[in-house]
């Protein structure tokens, strides 16, 4: 099967490091013009940028919190502006604050739920407009096994994780109509800055927990999601799927 993205135009948020770094590149590898979100991190932006323009596609990086609803108002008219259309939304950008309920500070809880959660809403609904207009769209909502399975000292990711299962599942009903699609991706234990922050017990115990023997890649949830991007998948809405080498069946 050949995933051909030519003449679409991708937002991915957190696009510049880890998995959404792969997604992008595998996105403007299948042929769409990517649009790359981050916070902070400039010079990741950057790299990504040029590896992806090295590669012959159309890339470019723009800054915005997208915890923030006027920021995200920003990124989608510049993305607008740039390319006419947006076609492939992927919801990537996420923090984690672990810490046990009882010693879990508010703003720990407040920041996690913001940042992962209230982005989808807020990206979200900024781009459906010009998708219901377009009569076509991909959304991509990149959730957690914690958010279905839990997690000890993550009571904050895992509720905000939860809530953007919910949030696709309602979003895909509403939008189904005007052929636009909305999917979680779960991923499990992926190898990247978010990961490598773990202390080493826990990975320890993550990586036992995992069937298939090894952590994954941001590459194994970057397919996924290409796929789901793709014309191949416009029968598919208001699913989650796990990459995780089976670490949690159900
Ligand atoms: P990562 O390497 O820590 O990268 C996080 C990305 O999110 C960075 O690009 C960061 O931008 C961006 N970001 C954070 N806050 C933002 C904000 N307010 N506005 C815009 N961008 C923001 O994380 P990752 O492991 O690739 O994780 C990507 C997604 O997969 C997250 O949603 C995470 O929860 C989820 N996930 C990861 C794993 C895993 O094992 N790694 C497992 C399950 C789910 P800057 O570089 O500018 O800070």
């Amino acid at each position: 099967m050949h995933l051909d993205l030519t003449e679409r135009v991708a937002l991915i948020t957190g696009g510049n490091r880890g998995i959404g770094r792969a997604i992008a590149s595998t996105l403007a590898a299948a042929g769409a013009a990517v649009v790359i979100n981050y916070r902070s991190n400039h010079e990741m932006a950057e790299q990504t940028l040029q590896a992806i323009a090295n590669s012959g596609a159309c890339a470019v990086a723009i800054q915005a919190d997208v915890s923030e609803a006027s920021a995200v108002q920003q990124l989608v008219q510049a993305t607008l502006d740039r390319f006419a259309r947006i076609d492939i939304l992927v919801n990537n950008a996420g923090i984690t604050r672990d810490g046990l309920l009882m010693r879990m500070e508010e703003a720990d809880f407040d920041a996690v739920v913001q940042t992962n959660l209230r982005s989808v809403y807020l990206c979200t609904r900024a781009v459906s407009r010009s998708m219901i207009r377009q009569r076509s769209g991909r959304i991509i909502n990149i959730t957690s096994v914690v958010g279905i399975a839990g997690n000890a000292g993550q009571s904050n990711y895992a509720a905000a994780k939860s809530g953007i299962i919910g949030f696709s599942r309602a979003t895909a009903r509403e939008l189904a109509s005007r052929q636009i699609t909305v999917n979680a991706v779960a991923p499990g234990f992926i190898e990247t800055d978010l990961t490598a922050a773990m202390p080493a017990d826990r990975r320890q115990a993550a990586l036992e927990n995992i069937p298939l023997g090894r952590a994954g890649q941001p590459q194994d949830v970057a397919h996924l999601v290409c796929f789901l991007a793709s014309d191949a998948a416009a029968y598919i809405t208001g699913q989650v799927f796990t990459v995780d080498g089976g670490m949690v069946m159900h």
